[in-house]
């Protein structure tokens, strides 16, 4: 092992983002597990579909997929069965002859799990989550720019974070390729951090690249400029993620700072129509920052998604860390560009950081976000700080590297020393935003 750095916060405090006890499984593991039996991915939704395909890569058979939705199981996917759970968990002989992947989200899978240790199934041996398979979730910063400078992000400070470049086709490809080879059953890739990736012109070619290589694609933009948009869709990523602030210029050019509201607006028409002319299975997901400025376009917001036929994803609004963190080391003085954004907070910033001060013991909310690689190649600790990079070459590390100078790092040690590893923890904060909203969200 190389001579660690270790931050002056570990010498008395151990590391919540240590997650050196998760290991990528590769297909002789899988093998020896299911042991000849018939493989089951309970769960027919965008994981599963997503899972499935690097099951496939890996050279296994799916039997079948288990799920309650009568429209899934009329439809299958990919030439396999979609089948109601009862078939497999009410047949002693099926169920016997059969291991299962649970591949939902984190409480319909605690009760898929309940379910099956309550029909004699044992966990780790008769079934499992997809998680152990592939517990880590990397994130690629394809373009080291953005053309808009929001006020709750560190590009709107550039101090924190210099203009950067693009990543070339050539280096993703490389990158890419490594990964799957160190997470076999990798299948889901995020290629945006701090940047706007559809700006990108090789964009599209990653997408198609990933999957070739059976992996979903994951992308957020602002919308303000959709000229690689066309391009992109036709390379079918899983989901495009719009980050939305306001539905008038009033509101989302004070959070979307030099985003403009004429273009968005079109363009968000233009996205729908893209998709319906393609008959697009890209899911395209608004997420609504909500704010006080904001607060009374939720409804217009949802609506259009009615319309448009998106997925709403409502969020507190919020200011990311590294200006919080810059704001802590200035003696409370928070970054001029900030201001915009904390000014319409609706929850209070003090109140925020106690609430992350009383959970400090808690494990890192982003733990299982490994790698993170910058557009210059380079390894951050994380896709929610900026700062020096971790290790110069993701090319020239291996994933247990990676994770090894992640633990003690200086980034690390700053945020949990002041309890930021706990920040944006937007799950926590779905009751408050179903309250503030009278009952208009009731998702985080
Ligand atoms: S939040 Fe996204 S859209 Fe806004 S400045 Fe940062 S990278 Fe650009
Ligand atoms: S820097 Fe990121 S990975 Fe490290 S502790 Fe903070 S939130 Fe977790």
């Amino acid at each position: 092992m190389n001579e660690i750095y270790k931050h002056e916060f570990f010498q008395s405090n151990f590391s919540r983002c240590d997650a050196s006890k998760y290991h990528s499984m590769h297909k002789e593991d899988l093998a020896e597990l299911v042991n000849g039996r018939k493989i089951y991915i309970w769960g027919a939704g965008q994981k599963g579909r997503g899972f499935y395909r690097a099951l496939k890569r890996n050279g296994f058979v799916l039997e079948a997929f288990l799920d309650v939705s009568e429209k899934l199981q009329l439809l299958g996917y990919d030439g396999v069965k979609v089948i109601h759970p009862d078939e497999v968990l009410l047949s002693p002989d099926t169920l016997k002859d059969s291991f299962i992947l649970t591949a939902t989200v984190d409480i319909k899978n605690r009760e898929m799990k309940a379910q099956l240790v309550s029909l004699g199934r044992q966990a780790g041996k008769d079934f499992d989550d997809i998680q152990t398979l592939a517990p880590f979730y990397p994130t690629i910063e394809v373009t080291g720019i953005c053309n808009i400078q929001c006020s709750s992000c560190p590009r709107s400070d550039r101090e924190l974070l210099p203009n950067g470049k693009y990543m070339s086709l050539a280096n993703y490809e490389r990158v890419i390729r490594k990964m799957v080879l160190e997470m076999p059953f990798l299948y889901l890739v995020d290629l945006y951090i701090w940047g706007e990736p559809i700006l990108n012109k090789d964009l599209p070619d990653m997408i198609r690249l990933n999957n070739e290589l059976g992996l979903s694609t994951g992308i957020s933009t602002n919308l303000n400029d959709i000229r690689n948009m066309p391009a992109s869709l036709d390379a079918e990523p899983a989901l495009v993620r719009v980050s939305l602030s306001g539905m008038s210029a009033e509101t989302y050019e004070i959070t979307h700072t030099k985003g403009k509201w004429s273009k968005v607006e079109k363009n968000l028409e233009a996205l729908s129509k893209l998709v319906a002319e393609r008959g697009s299975k890209t899911i395209i997901e608004l997420y609504f920052h909500i704010y006080k400025h904001n607060l009374h376009e939720v409804a217009a917001a949802k609506k259009m998604c009615e319309k448009y036929d998106f997925r709403f994803h409502p969020a507190l609004g919020i200011i990311l860390q590294p200006l919080v963190l810059k704001k802590i080391q200035s003696a409370g003085e928070t970054p001029s560009s900030a201001l915009l954004a904390e000014n319409q907070l609706l929850r209070n910033l003090d109140d925020l950081l106690d609430e992350c001060h009383s959970q400090n013991s808690l494990p890192c909310i982003l733990k299982r976000v490994a790698p993170v690689i910058n557009w210059d190649l380079s390894v951050m600790a994380c896709c929610s700080f900026t700062g020096a990079p971790l290790l110069k070459n993701y090319l020239e590390v291996s994933l247990n590297e990676i994770i090894e100078n992640r633990t003690f790092s200086h980034t690390c040690g700053t945020c949990q020393s002041n309890s930021l590893h706990r920040w944006n923890h937007q799950t926590t904060y779905t009751k408050f935003l179903a309250e503030v909203t009278d009952g208009q969200v009731n998702g985080g």
